[in-house]
C-alpha cells in the first residue's frame, strides 16, 4: 500500500481554490489549504507536504516570500501558479528556488502531469544516478556521458553538454536563463543571458531533428527552457 501524497494548495480566490482542492483531491492525493502567506509558511513547516501550489498574488504579501522562506529549510517541489503576462514574476520565483510554473489559465491535465513531475522528481534526489533520458529519438546517458541522435552518436561540446545534463536533471521543468548560467559558468557570468541563447541554439542544431521546430528543447517565452519530460 502506497502512502498518499500531501499536496499544499496556497491561493486565496475562492473558485480556483475549490477547483484546485476538488482536483487533487480526485486523484487521490491529500490536500492541504492556505489562503495567506503566513498561513503558507507555517502549514508547510508544520506538515511536510509533498508539493505546494503557489499562487503568486497573496493578500498578506508575496508568493515570491514564500519561496524563500520554504526554501530556506526544505526542498519540499514548489509548483508557481501565476497570472498571465508576468514572466518577471515567474523567472523571480524559479531563480528563489520555484520548482515550476503553470500560467493561469491551465488544464486540470497540465497541471496533473506538472505535479507527477514534481513528485517523480522528489523522489529521484535520493539516487542521483537516474535512467537515461530518452525523448524524440534523442538518448543522454549521464552515467556515461553519451549523447545519441537517433542511434548516431552526437559529438557536442563541453559547454552543450553541461546544458544538456542540466537540463536532463531538470526534465519537464522550466529552467531559467540564470539557473543555466549559474549551473554551468558559474555565479562570475549572471546577467549575461545571451550566452545560454547562443549555446542552446548550436545545442537544438545537433539534437533536434529540426531545429527550426524543437520538439525536445522548447523554449519558454520569457523565461528559459524546458526538456520534455520522457514520462
Ligand atoms: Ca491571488
Amino acid at each position: 500500500m502506497s502512502v498518499a501524497p500531501v499536496v499544499l494548495v496556497v491561493e486565496d480566490e475562492p473558485p480556483m481554490q475549490a477547483f484546485l482542492r476538488s482536483l487533487v483531491q480526485g486523484h487521490d492525493m491529500k490536500v492541504l489549504v492556505a489562503t495567506g502567506a503566513m498561513e503558507a509558511v507555517s502549514q508547510a513547516a508544520m506538515h511536510a507536504p509533498d508539493v505546494i501550489l503557489l499562487d503568486l498574488g497573496l493578500p498578506d504579501g508575496d508568493g515570491l516570500e514564500v519561496v524563500r522562506q520554504v526554501r530556506a529549510w526544505s526542498q519540499t517541489p514548489i509548483l508557481v501558479i501565476s497570472a498571465r503576462g508576468r514572466d518577471r514574476d515567474k523567472v523571480d520565483a524559479l531563480d528563489a528556488g520555484a520548482d515550476d510554473y503553470l500560467t493561469k489559465p491551465f488544464s486540470a491535465q497540465e497541471l496533473m502531469a506538472r505535479i507527477r513531475v514534481a513528485l517523480r522528481h522528489r523522489s529521484q534526489r535520493q539516487d542521483d544516478a537516474g535512467p537515461v533520458y530518452e525523448v524524440e529519438g534523442l538518448q543522454v546517458d549521464l552515467a556515461r556521458r553519451e549523447v545519441r541522435r537517433d542511434g548516431q552518436a552526437v559529438a557536442l561540446t563541453p559547454t552543450e553538454y553541461k546544458i544538456l545534463e542540466f537540463l536532463v536533471q531538470h526534465a519537464g521543468r522550466v529552467v531559467t536563463h540564470a539557473q543555466v548560467l549559474r549551473a554551468v559558468w558559474g555565479p562570475r557570468l549572471a546577467g549575461r543571458s545571451h550566452y545560454v541563447r547562443v549555446h542552446v541554439h548550436a545545442l537544438r542544431s545537433k539534437i533536434e531533428r529540426d531545429p527550426t521546430q524543437p520538439r525536445v528543447l522548447l523554449t519558454e517565452a520569457g523565461v528559459g527552457y524546458r526538456l520534455v519530460d520522457p514520462g
